[in-house]
């Protein structure tokens, strides 16, 4: 039994999300007494130092510029090929996008079971994994049992602490002997960069500053944006606040946007509503700002402050200014 885990390919440097997928699939392998093979689509050098460091032995590259994070089918197949022709049983993905469109691809063609999302490390019970996740928008966790041959696990980002392992990683060109390519030619695709305020992807954030309909308008956002500057921090909003369009559709988080785990998740002028705590209540810690004092989002704050949004945030932000300075 060893354990493969993918790394999606990428424009420039490695997503924090691949690097705790390579962390989760070397702890699993200590758990299973084996080793952690790594499969990567035209990765730099930096990329592979980076996985080495925490854990991977061997890294199957395959270099071919036609593979790129759109090629689903291909990067699924690319997987297929090194998991049969590594002898693989267990392999790893980050709960991302990129890992959300090719594991169910990858399961269904090794009939493998696949648990999407979870939040710890597997327990072994003999032939099988038990694996943790979250359910019902996180009220819940549920534990589920796989049993099949191969089996996949795809984890959810910033549920892990990344743990150095250093390895000085095998590197060997893969050419797997099935032809990857599609047969399909892509007509007008356009890239959408979607970084958000702070210039991380959301996903990948540690601290996220987010602004809801109490802001009343886009033209208030300079508040948000400033104390995200000031800590080094995302934005995100809540959903009528993008459907207004009074910020990008990328930067919404909630049950139908984007689900986060940061460190720190700041919650301006945001009721609580459960849709959008669905996105964001694994968030470390939680700080609330809101002027009223039934807000229901105060129940699953850590911090709260109760007060006008337009005079306690500029405070905060010329408060945080003064720390760092110091
Ligand atoms: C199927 C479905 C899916 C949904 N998915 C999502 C989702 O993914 N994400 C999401 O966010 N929502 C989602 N929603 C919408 C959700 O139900 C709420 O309507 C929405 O989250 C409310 O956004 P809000 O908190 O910004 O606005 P509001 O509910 O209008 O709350 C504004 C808050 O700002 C406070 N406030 C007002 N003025 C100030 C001030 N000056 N200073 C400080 N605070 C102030 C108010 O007290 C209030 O608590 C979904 C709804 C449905 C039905």
């Amino acid at each position: 039994m060893s354990v493969l885990v993918y790394i999606e390919p990428i424009k420039d440097k490695i997503k924090k999300a691949a690097i705790e997928s390579v962390s989760y699939a070397s702890q699993v392998a200590q758990l299973l007494n084996t080793s952690v093979t790594a499969i990567a689509f035209n990765a730099s050098e930096e990329t592979i130092k980076e996985i080495s460091n925490v854990g991977a032995e061997k890294v199957l590259n395959i270099s071919d510029s036609a593979i790129t994070t759109i090629n689903i089918k291909s990067l699924a197949k690319g997987v297929i090929a090194a998991a049969k022709e590594e002898n693989v049983n267990v392999i790893i993905f980050s709960f991302d996008g990129s890992g959300q469109s090719v594991a169910p691809y990858v399961a269904s063609n090794l009939k493998a079971g696949l648990v999407a999302g979870a939040t710890e490390l597997p327990k072994v019970e003999g032939n099988k994994l038990e694996v943790r996740k979250n359910v019902f928008s996180g009220k819940a966790s549920a534990i589920y049992s796989i049993e099949s041959a191969f089996k996949i696990i795809s984890v959810m980002p910033n549920s892990i602490e990344i743990a150095s392992n250093p390895k000085s990683a095998e590197v060997v060109a893969f050419a797997p002997s099935t032809d990857l390519k599609d047969g399909v030619q892509l007509k007008n695709f356009k890239v959408n960069d979607d970084v958000a305020h702070g210039g991380v992807p959301l996903p990948d954030a540690e601290l996220v500053v987010s602004g809801g309909r109490g802001l009343k308008g886009p033209e208030n956002w300079g508040i948000v944006e400033d104390l995200a500057h000031a800590l080094g921090a995302a934005t995100a909003c809540s959903r009528p606040v993008a459907d207004a369009d009074w910020r990008p559709h990328h930067e919404h988080v909630g049950q139908t946007g984007l689900a986060i785990r940061p460190n720190l998740y700041i919650a301006i002028g945001i009721s609580g509503a459960i849709q959008h705590l669905a996105g964001v209540n694994g968030s470390k810690t939680i700080v609330v700002i809101n002027n009223d004092p039934e807000a229901p989002f105060f129940k699953n704050a850590d911090y709260g402050i109760v007060g006008d949004a337009f005079s306690v945030v500029p405070k905060l932000t010329e408060a945080i200014k003064k720390i760092k300075a110091n």
